[in-house]
């Protein structure tokens, strides 16, 4: 696996690639990776010739008071990782190789997208996510992109902007890697103590005793479901931030069910902000 560090130098290289006929397959994080992000890296390698993954701790996504400075970087135990995966590339840029001095240029995402559910709570978070991934796009060039089912609302962010600026890329949103109990697979689940492991438990299941619930019943309605749901949640987490029902895509909030829909919540378990969602299809 080569590390790369310089942003013109990988372009440079996956050109080459592109040139000898390589396809490639790409996967973003920010790194402390943990078996979600090398799920997508396997995927990457099954589906490509050449597989590469950066790791950047992307300071525009984050919002003043969160967790940038304290955020996970354990480098080089993510290379011994990736070794395990057979990625080809490795992407470790600098911020100021990334936001040199006099950087001037944002990715909008309109407010329908980034204003909702996370965003309403993490203000400009979305900007920085689709600014820096389309930064990265650019880098990487044509490519398939792999992207985590588990931040639903980012990969929807991700897939309009990748059509709506006719990006040379193929988005694949890839399923949620769980730990046995059911929690999601999080960098940021280090930070839990064990008593907050268990009780983050909870969401997951909650949000799959929701979608069992759903494509049992006939109601149209979600209130009482959902009346349920956040009465189960309380128990266990210490703040809800959201717990809704929208229409993939648009992200649009859905009062009475459809056909495709989505769950989406955001809690704290002590001072932790963890997200999950479950995806149905009746
Ligand atoms: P992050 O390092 O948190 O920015 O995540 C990088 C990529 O890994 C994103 O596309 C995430 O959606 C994806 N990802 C994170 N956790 C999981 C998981 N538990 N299962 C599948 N993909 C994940």
């Amino acid at each position: 696996m080569k590390l790369i560090r310089n942003p013109w130098k990988l372009q440079q290289r996956l050109e080459k690639e592109r040139a000898r006929g390589k396809t490639v397959g790409f996967v973003p994080t920010m790194g402390a990776l943990h078996e979600g992000h090398l799920s997508l890296v396997r995927a990457a390698h099954r589906e490509n010739d050449i597989t590469v993954v950066s790791i950047f701790v992307n300071p525009t996504q984050f919002v003043v008071n969160e967790d940038y400075a304290k955020y996970p970087r354990v480098l080089s135990d993510d290379i011994k990782k990736l070794r395990t995966v057979k990625a080809d590339y490795l992407f470790c840029p600098s911020v100021a190789a990334m936001y040199p001095e006099g950087y001037a240029t944002f990715v909008d995402v309109s407010p329908r997208l980034a204003n909702v559910l996370c965003g309403k709570f993490r203000p400009g978070h979305f900007r920085g996510v689709a600014t820096v991934v389309a930064k990265l796009l650019n880098i990487t060039g044509s490519c398939r992109l792999y992207l985590g089912a588990k931040d639903f609302q980012q990969a929807t962010v991700i897939s309009r902007f990748v059509h709506d600026l006719n990006l040379p890329t193929h988005v694949r949103v890839m399923p949620t890697v769980r730990e046995k109990g059911g929690l999601a697979m999080s960098s940021r689940n280090r930070y839990l103590s064990p008593g907050e492991r268990q009780r983050a438990v909870a969401i997951s299941r909650v949000l799959f005793k929701f979608k069992k619930d759903l494509l049992r019943g006939k109601r149209g309605r979600l209130a009482g479901l959902k009346a349920r749901a956040l009465r189960e949640l309380k128990k266990n987490v210490d703040r809800i931030q959201y717990f809704e029902v929208v229409e993939p895509g648009t992200l649009a909030l859905l009062k009475k069910r459809q056909k495709n829909m989505t769950v989406l919540t955001a809690c704290f378990v002590g001072k932790t902000r963890l997200i999950d969602n479950v995806i149905i299809r009746t």
